[in-house]
């Protein structure tokens, strides 16, 4: 398997700027990024730009946000007590999955966090950014039946 399609494992070195051209994100060298292709582990705007391709394929990629991560929706940060988080020890930049009032899953994001509070947001870090990734195909394999039926690559 040398093409990229769906159910191969894929590995690329790609370094992510935003509008600014600013690094957020870059793979190191000779520890490349792997995900299974199809399965949802990278974002949308990438992954459709990856179809097709083959080891060595060069690609820059303009993603927004809509098939990125997201744009920045409401309510906004919201300050949370920090006995809510009870047996964790929240920190700028990690996330959580928490309950709605209706019972959806909704993921947070804390921003900031302190002894009394912790300021969340619903919001990926990246939402309402422009995404331009630089990718190389490094490798491409087929994917074992065991990852097929996790959805992510061991
Ligand atoms: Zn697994």
């Amino acid at each position: 398997m040398s093409v990229v399609a769906a159910k191969s494992v894929v590995s690329i070195q790609y370094t992510l700027k935003n509008g600014e051209g600013e690094t957020i994100d870059a793979s190191e060298a000779g520890d490349p990024l792997r995900y299974l292709h199809g399965a949802g582990n990278i974002v949308p705007g990438l992954e459709e730009k990856l179809e097709g391709k083959k080891i060595g394929d060069k690609l820059e990629v303009v993603v927004e946000p809509a098939d990125g991560y997201g744009e920045v929706s409401g309510p906004g940060p919201q300050a949370l007590p920090r006995e809510a988080f009870e047996g964790v020890d929240p920190a700028p930049g990690m996330s959580f999955v928490a309950e709605d009032e209706d019972g959806n899953q909704v993921h947070l994001w804390v921003l900031d966090a302190n002894e009394e509070r912790v300021v969340v947001t619903p919001d990926h870090p990246l939402a309402g950014v422009t995404l331009h990734f630089a990718v190389e195909i490094e490798a491409v394999r087929e994917a074992t039946a065991e990852e097929l039926e996790h959805g992510h690559v061991h």
